[in-house]
């Protein structure tokens, strides 16, 4: 499943992105949040989605995923279009909801609040999706999460309820969770925005990890110097627009749009 790192792309993994999307445009009521967004992730690519606070970025996430129907666009995973349709309205509903389904088991996305499931211990959130909708055996289900929470270091942490988990501890644990499901993409939005600073460290080198092992990431940050890292594309979105787009050490080092030089100034 996880492919070489990136630049090292060949053959048939190299011409079918494992992420597309197609001028994607998202509009709440009379706000057009996505203005015709655009943005190809190939196998093993990193791609750090950076921007402001309200320029789309967590929608353009949820799109993907369609946590969030679009208005308008297109998104293909690995090649397959998710089937969409008119829904009587201005905007787009699925039209194939085994489809949809099928093609969620292959994303997997970890949100800046953790999302843990309260009553479930550790691994009764790890284990969750696997027994209840891929059908693994339970005992299968444990023996692979005892490996990814060894994985995010929390092993210890296994019988544990989240509310007596640091807010590092409880992201950890939503990143063995959302591992468990074996997704062939991984969208991130602000993971450690919620975390205290000296928390912050110990989920960027999970995230750093999958990163090195060539995991298909779609981060949405704000911590620049790690985008910088271990992105090996880098988004810039304003004002629902992908404003520049390049390599990190382009993006970072020589922007060209004022806008993002301004953001650089403000976020470093
Ligand atoms: P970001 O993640 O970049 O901070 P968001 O994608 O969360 O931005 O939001 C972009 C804009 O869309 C914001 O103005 C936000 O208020 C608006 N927005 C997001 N979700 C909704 C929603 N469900 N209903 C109405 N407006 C929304
Ligand atoms: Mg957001």
């Amino acid at each position: 499943m996880s492919s070489p790192q990136s630049g090292a792309k060949t053959g048939a993994q190299a011409s079918t992105p494992a992420v597309e999307v197609a001028d994607l445009r998202k509009r709440f009521g009379d706000l057009e949040v996505l203005k015709g967004v655009s943005l190809t992730a190939g196998n093993g690519d990193v791609v750090a989605i950076i921007g402001g606070s309200g320029s789309g970025k967590s929608t353009l996430l949820r799109c993907i995923n369609m946590l969030e129907l679009p208005t308008s666009g297109a998104v293909s995973i690995q090649g397959e279009t998710i089937e969409m349709q008119p829904d009587g309205r201005d905007g787009l509903r699925p039209a194939n909801a085994a489809q949809l389904r099928r093609i969620r088991t292959r994303l997997a996305m970890v949100f800046q609040s953790f999302n843990l499931w309260q009553h479930m211990t550790v691994l009764g959130n790890v284990i969750e999706a696997p027994v209840q909708v891929m059908g693994v055996p339970r005992d299968e289900a444990i023996a692979r999460a005892e490996k990814l929470l060894e994985r995010v270091g929390l092993s210890d942490k296994r019988d544990v309820y989240p509310a007596f988990l640091s807010g590092g501890q409880q992201q950890r644990a939503a990143i063995a969770r959302a591992l468990a499901v074996e997704p062939e993409v991984m969208l991130f939005d602000e993971p450690t925005s919620a975390l205290d600073p000296e928390l912050v460290g110990e989920v960027l080198a999970v995230i750093a990890d999958l990163a090195r092992e060539g995991r298909t990431m779609l981060l949405v940050t704000h911590e620049m110097k790690f985008a910088r890292e271990v992105a090996n594309h880098v988004v810039f979105l304003a004002d629902g627009v992908i404003e520049e787009e390049g390599p990190p050490d382009l993006v970072y080092s020589a922007p060209k749009s004022e806008r993002l030089q301004k953001f650089l100034a403000t976020v470093e």
